[in-house]
């Protein structure tokens, strides 16, 4: 029995018996027997049965002896099993540690390492068996070296530096940006013994950083080119609208004058005057516009009323220019009802736009103004001519600003490439919409899509 309990313990798992329940039950196994001995010398001759008793006596001890060797042997299988589980885990940790997508380190709390897995053996280019014992340091460069050790003195009262951002030298190999998070090791009796280090590679990530902080400099540096040019061209605007409708005023004063005042060569030149005037101020108001769409200064102001009437009006003021051009022109208006809510002088300003647009460019033929609904709440505008048309690689152009297709158009036709920008923004500013289909030679349609109520 003795033998085999000695067994249980010299296997060398004696860590694993509850040693203290096992001792007490021997003390107390002892204590009988020497009190049984004791009482047995006392009494010799006195008590003849009690020598018998007391070996009775020492067999149930030794049964409960054997009781609690049964036990212990069942814990020590019990925890057999669980320490084998806890090596299991350990080896799957290990495993996971091995295999990390990133670096890990574990040094030393001087900062030598201990243990390195894969990733960290390729980021530092160098074997495992090489960066054993090796310190940290070595692979930081020389100018944050000192960065680099004061931080690990402040780790030995904080504990733990999340997302530290240093450069870090490989061997052999270029420097990286990576970040490190360090975190202490402790041991059973919460004493540090080390740190454990999570290394990652962040050099795509700082160079899109910095990519990204270059073009938000340069949108911020457009922003104020866009602002001052905005405030430029407000400003120049302002300044040429005024005497220019003081010119235009004088003119017009000069034209009315009676036909015996005036001669008929200077009444001609007068017109020119008015004509090319209001020319230059419609280039003002252009400009003065867009500048403040750019600026994001330009409201629109809703009001109820009849686009049927705005329409006739309005293509009835440019049928003369069509008239002069020997254009036909076609109107169209196939509104069941008429009423919209939407800002009248900025629908008139497109359709001119538009309607000017199809005269000018148009040489013989036709342009057309159809009004249709295309259901309750969105209404079509549809300007179609018959002019010189516009190549497909153009039209992605055209509604951007000061954007003509050719210089020859523009010699001949004149314009600034501002028209459609405007219309195109406008349209954005009522949720409404433009397209445009065109060929060479066989003129455009521009489909202006608004909404009734805006
Ligand atoms: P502008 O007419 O002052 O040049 P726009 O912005 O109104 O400026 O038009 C931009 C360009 O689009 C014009 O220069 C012209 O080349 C082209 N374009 C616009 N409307 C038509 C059209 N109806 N037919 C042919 N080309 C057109």
């Amino acid at each position: 029995m003795a033998s085999n309990t000695s067994k249980v313990i010299d296997k060398g798992e004696g860590r694993f018996i509850n040693v203290d329940k096992f001792s007490r039950q021997v003390e107390a196994v002892k204590q009988r027997t020497e009190t049984l001995t004791r009482q047995v010398s006392q009494s010799r001759g006195q008590q003849p049965n009690l020598l018998s008793e007391a070996f009775e006596e020492l067999n149930t001890a030794l049964e409960e002896l054997q009781v609690a060797e049964e036990e212990l042997r069942a814990q020590n299988e019990e925890l057999a099993v669980a320490h084998n589980l806890i090596e299991c885990e350990r080896l799957r940790y290990q495993e996971l540690f091995e295999f990390a997508p990133d670096g890990y380190l574990v040094t030393d709390t001087n900062g030598n390492i201990q243990e390195a897995n894969r990733v960290a053996t390729i980021m530092l280019n160098i074997p495992k068996h090489f960066l054993q014992g090796k310190p940290l340091v070595n692979f930081i460069p020389e100018e944050d070296r000192r960065v680099f050790r004061s931080q690990l003195l402040r780790l030995q009262e904080i504990d733990r530096i999340p997302d530290w951002e240093i450069d870090m030298q490989p061997r052999k190999r270029m420097k990286f940006h990576a970040s490190l998070s360090v975190m202490a090791v402790y041991d059973h009796q919460q004493n540090s013994v080390g740190w454990r280090w999570l290394l990652r590679d962040i050099t795509a990530r700082k160079q899109a950083e910095e990519q990204l902080r270059l073009m938000q400099l340069q949108n911020l540096q457009l922003q104020e080119t866009s602002r001052v040019k905005s405030h430029f061209l407000a400003l120049m605007s302002h300044e040429l609208r005024t005497p220019m409708n003081a010119i235009l005023g004088f003119a017009q004063i000069l034209s009315r004058q009676p036909c015996h005042q005036v001669s008929s060569q200077s009444k001609t030149m007068v017109e020119r005057i008015i004509n090319n005037g209001k020319n230059l101020l419609t280039l003002i108001e252009d400009i003065l516009d867009f500048s403040r769409l750019e600026a994001g200064k330009l409201n629109i102001t809703p009001e109820e009323f009849n686009l049927e009437e705005l329409v006739t009006a309005t293509t009835e003021d440019l049928r003369s220019l069509a008239q002069q051009k020997h254009l036909f022109f076609d109107v169209h208006i196939e509104l069941e009802n008429p009423i919209i809510i939407n800002d009248r002088d900025r629908i008139r300003q497109i359709l001119v736009n538009l309607i000017s647009n199809a005269i000018k460019f148009t040489d013989i033929g036709s342009l057309t103004v159809k009004v249709q609904e295309v259901d309750q709440d969105r209404i079509a505008v549809i300007v179609s001519d018959t002019g010189i048309g516009i190549a497909e690689t153009d039209l992605k152009n055209i509604f951007k600003e000061f954007r003509q297709v050719n210089e020859s158009i523009t010699r001949k036709y004149g314009g600034t490439g501002l028209g459609l920008a405007i219309v195109d923004q406008l349209l954005g500013l009522m949720k409404g919409t433009i397209s445009v289909k065109s060929e060479i030679g066989c003129g455009s349609t521009f489909r202006v899509e608004l909404p009734r109520k805006c």
